[in-house]
Parts: C-alpha cells; structure tokens; sequence
C-alpha cells in the first residue's frame, strides 16, 4: 500500500516520541537543571506538533471525502448569454442546447452555426429548436413550407 504523506509523518512522530521518552527517562537523574528544563519544553512543543499533524490528518481526509464526492457527480454545467440566445457551457465544452437541458437534464450539443432564413443559427437535433445569436431584420416572408417552418420555432 502506498504511504500518504500524513501517515509518513505520523510514523516520523511515533520514532521522534520514543526517542524523546528514553530521554526524559535519563534527564530524571541528571542534575543539570538547564538540561531538565530545555527536554520538558520540547516535549510541550512536541505535544503541540503531534496534535497539530492528528490535524491535518483529520482535514486531509475530509477533503479526501469531498474531491472523491465531486468525482462521482457530473460536472454542473453553466449558462452563458451569446447575443439574443443561451447556451450552456461545461467549461470550454459546449455549446449545448438549453431547453434539453432545463427541462429533461440532458446536455445535448448544438449543431455548428449554420445559415437559417432568420440568420444564423445553431440547431438541437433533439428538441429541433433553433437557436439565432443575432436575428436578420425580417424582409417579406417566403412562402415555402421550409422557411415557414423555421420562423416558426
Ligand atoms: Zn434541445
């Protein structure tokens, strides 16, 4: 199993703890004062160090809990205005159609731009509706069934 870098140094902090135990076993019999006096400021200071790594051991695996929690949603995708239209965008992927996705949660991509009676536009192949970022200023309808068709969406 591969060694976190917590769990290194909680292993770091068992060997320094013992090492500082046998010490303060020996110091008991010393006489130097300064000597006592320096050992029992650096088991305080150690104490202080563990906890704070039993910390950081504690935040670390909740952020463990939460990247591993987003993982496992999709990525939420956000709106953005082109013109006189929506699109949503998960991040740079997109565009995708709106309606699909407000209504039924799909993302569906919209087709590239295309040259539609009403200006440019981008079409859903689900929900067939097309999309126009700017519309042309609309001249006397043609009376064919297709362009009819189109302004009607
Ligand atoms: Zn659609």
């Amino acid at each position: 199993m591969e060694m976190t870098t917590v769990a290194v140094a909680m292993d770091l902090i068992g060997r320094a703890s013992k090492a500082l135990d046998s010490l303060r076993e020996r110091a008991k019999t010393s006489k130097d004062a300064e000597l006592k006096e320096n050992i029992s400021n650096l088991y305080d200071h150690f104490l202080d160090l563990k906890e704070t790594v039993l910390r950081i051991k504690e935040e670390n695996a909740e952020l463990r809990r939460t990247i591993a929690a987003q993982a496992e949603q999709p990525p939420k995708p956000e709106i953005r205005q082109f013109g006189e239209t929506h699109y949503y965008f998960v991040g740079e992927d997109g565009p995708f159609c709106q309606p699909c996705y407000d209504s039924h949660r799909k993302l569906v991509r919209l087709m590239p731009l295309q040259d539609y009676a009403g200006g440019p536009g981008r079409k859903c192949e689900v929900c067939s509706k097309v999309f126009f970022q700017s519309r042309r200023p609309m001249g006397p309808l043609s009376v064919t069934g297709d362009s009819l068709d189109i302004f009607r969406r």
